[in-house]
């Protein structure tokens, strides 16, 4: 990917120095989603868009761990967006980090220019997600959580959260290389920012109180899938700027194989339990990258209703 010299966020805190404490949090407890005022305003045609599409809601587990299988957070309480008194971006990082701090920074740019375009065309206000560097462990509005459990998205607070030596795991333990298979993690994240400023879910959320964990788990997979189709929505308009380079995709849609539930299984215990699948099988996960990446359209993405 051609990011060098673009545009960086200014939507990283980063808090590698300041594990574990920093970020207040909520507590952790009922599922309350808040979801962005801007956004959230009724009638909009994007809701719309996607009830139709979807013909009913989903929420989302927040335990959207990349790979990582449940990771057991729990969805944070009254958390509001706007508790910005975690770390600052001090630029103090790390040297060996740096770089993968900006391309990080970078990317998180791309998805912000990109899902503020969208949403503009339907009306509608992009609400730009935080974006959290830590080290080790954090303390989020859902809870408690170890590196040891992936990235992922609180939509108590609307942050993204990545330990960047995950990026050393895809590569060396999954077999997934590339700058754009660890694009594709970050965009797969902000594609759950998405789904929680759209509504979809807090329905998710509602929907798996009282379900069985395999029902529960089948609903987590649709989600996922819906998070990597909009990731290759993202990378759609990317490919349109004309920043990607050969290989990118390829390497996206190998970490989408690698990290695929079957695959993990295989890898980890030998065998596979597919009741527990909650973010999709190897094809599965490259099918709606894929998909996504493909047209570009969120009607593409309709992962919540029909055979997936
Ligand atoms: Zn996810």
């Amino acid at each position: 990917m051609l990011w060098r010299g673009r545009r960086q966020s200014d939507n990283i805190e980063d808090d590698r120095s300041d594990s574990g404490g920093g970020l207040g949090g909520g507590s952790p407890g009922q599922f309350r989603i808040p979801i962005g005022g801007r956004a959230g305003g009724g009638g909009s045609i994007f809701l719309v868009i996607l009830v139709v599409l979807a013909g009913w809601y989903f929420g989302f587990d927040p335990s959207t761990i990349l790979g990582g299988g449940d990771g057991g957070l729990l969805p944070g309480g009254g958390g509001q967006i706007t508790d910005d008194s975690g770390g600052q971006d001090s630029g103090a990082g790390a040297p060996a980090n740096d770089e993968m701090k900006q391309f990080v920074a970078t990317v998180l740019a791309e998805t912000e220019d990109t899902w503020t375009g969208i949403f503009k065309s339907q009306g509608l206000t992009y609400e730009d997600p935080k974006l959290v560097l830590f080290s080790g462990q954090i303390r989020s509005a859902c809870g408690f959580a170890s590196a040891a459990a992936g990235p992922f998205y609180c939509p108590g607070d609307h942050k993204v959260y990545l330990d960047m030596t995950f990026f050393q795991q895809l590569d060396q333990q999954f077999g997934a290389s590339g700058e754009f298979a660890r694009a594709y993690v970050v965009a797969h994240e902000v594609g759950h920012h998405v789904q929680n400023l759209t509504g979809i879910m807090s329905k998710f959320n509602q929907m798996r109180q009282g379900m069985s964990e395999a029902d529960a788990n089948q609903l987590s997979v649709r989600i996922e899938l819906q998070a990597d189709c909009f990731a290759g929505v993202w990378a759609h308009y990317t490919a349109q700027k004309g920043i990607l380079e050969q290989g990118d995709m390829e390497s996206a849609l190998n970490a989408a194989k690698q990290i695929g539930d079957d695959t993990l299984q295989k890898k980890t215990q030998g065998y596979v339990v597919p009741e527990s699948f909650n973010h999709g099988t190897s094809q599965q996960r490259q099918t709606w990258l894929a998909r996504g990446y493909k047209s570009g359209k969120l009607s593409d993405c309709n992962t919540l209703s029909g055979p997936i």
